[in-house]
């Protein structure tokens, strides 16, 4: 019998949303351990979504183990690994790393049930654009992962991504640099042959990532729903979906249409660099902090919104200012009537940036 692997790409063929998966050790796999637990979990999740997404395409979903290192969601069926019949703590996921634990426990099953939104009910227009079916199911899993075990998950998970695409390659080259996400299946070569996932599934996940740190969490949730509202058994192209994003967005200046941010996260490549500086002046209640966020890495046109944190003594608010990063220094100033602290560069991971 020939190995399992994850579906190839046929021309003119959609082929059903699926998931590359990690290595994992050679074991035999007993699933019915914990199929009360997977059961559980995945009507959790399928609830969590239904809240958020509007109900799912059919009343009844049917989860079932495969013996392979992938998953599948069709419409009322999710495949998943027999590993993701696993805790993290059991003997056959012990052997794996962190990431790997939690991604077959918990993020395999949640994406693939995802799916039946996103892939199912809201699909692409095309190869160029598969990435927001993959991104928007791996980033459902993560708004799950991030509601039922906390945001410090979420974010071990974006260091994880951000990690794999800052990977190198034997060229020299990170993973992230060899395209942009709308080049789709064209990122997967012989020479990288994990750039397509690790582009299209995670750094698609930090894009939507991105929108939602730029946009507040409510805006950013209400453009989901709006998205299978509006795209509910249609197909979506990258544009429209930026479009569309913007009728959720604050009113920010300096990119108003998104086509930045589009032109930077997802037509090209690139990720930045920075590093803060910052000193206090004058004496309280009339301090002044003022600092400069330096930026490298990237094209000089390359420009992003990155939040600077300043935390207080003995208090749970804080004040954050907003830096537009530009080609070299960009400075920030703040009037303040405590000494702060801490002052931090984007504490909550709102842009993806080496931060040394
Ligand atoms: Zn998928």
């Amino acid at each position: 019998m020939p190995p399992l692997r994850p579906p190839q790409p046929r021309p003119g063929i959609r082929q059903p949303p699926s998931i590359i998966p990690l290595p994992a050790p050679e074991i035999a796999p007993t699933p019915v351990r914990r199929i009360e637990q997977v059961a559980e979990d995945s009507a959790q999740a399928l609830q969590f979504f239904a809240n958020r997404f509007g109900p799912p395409p059919l009343r009844h979903l049917t989860i079932s183990p495969i013996p392979g290192r992938f998953g599948q969601g069709f419409p009322g069926l999710v495949y998943v690994s027999t590993l993701s019949y696993y805790q993290p703590q059991d003997q056959p996921l012990e052997r794996l790393s962190a990431g790997a634990r939690l991604f077959y426990s918990e993020q395999l099953r949640a994406h693939e049930i995802a799916h039946q939104w996103w892939g199912n009910l809201v699909i692409s227009t095309g190869y160029p654009n598969e990435w927001l079916i993959e991104s928007l199911a791996d980033y459902s899993a993560l708004l799950f992962l991030e509601h039922h075990k906390g945001e410090r998950v979420l974010q071990e998970v974006l260091d994880r991504y951000k990690s794999n695409l800052l990977a190198k390659l034997d060229t020299g080259e990170t993973v992230e640099s060899v395209g942009p996400i709308v080049l789709g299946e064209r990122l997967r070569t012989s020479r990288s042959p994990k750039a397509q996932y690790t582009i299209t599934y995670e750094k698609g996940a930090w894009v939507l990532h991105m929108l939602r740190r730029l946009m507040g969490d409510q805006k950013f949730f209400s453009l989901l729903a709006e998205l299978r509202r509006r795209y509910e058994y249609k197909p979506i192209s990258t544009e429209e979906f930026r479009r569309l994003a913007v009728q959720f967005l604050p009113a920010v200046p300096g990119d108003p249409n998104l086509e930045t941010f589009f032109g930077q996260w997802v037509y090209s490549t690139g990720i930045p660099t920075l590093r803060m500086t910052h000193r206090l002046t004058g004496k309280g209640p009339r301090l002044r902090l003022a600092g400069t966020v330096k930026q490298s890495g990237v094209p000089e046109h390359f420009s992003i919104t990155v939040p600077v944190e300043i935390q207080f003594p003995g208090r749970t608010e804080k004040t954050e200012t907003r830096v537009q990063t530009a080609d070299g220094e960009a400075a920030f100033s703040v009037a303040l009537k405590l000494r702060p602290t801490r002052v931090v560069l984007d504490p909550r991971n709102s842009v993806l940036a080496i931060k040394p």
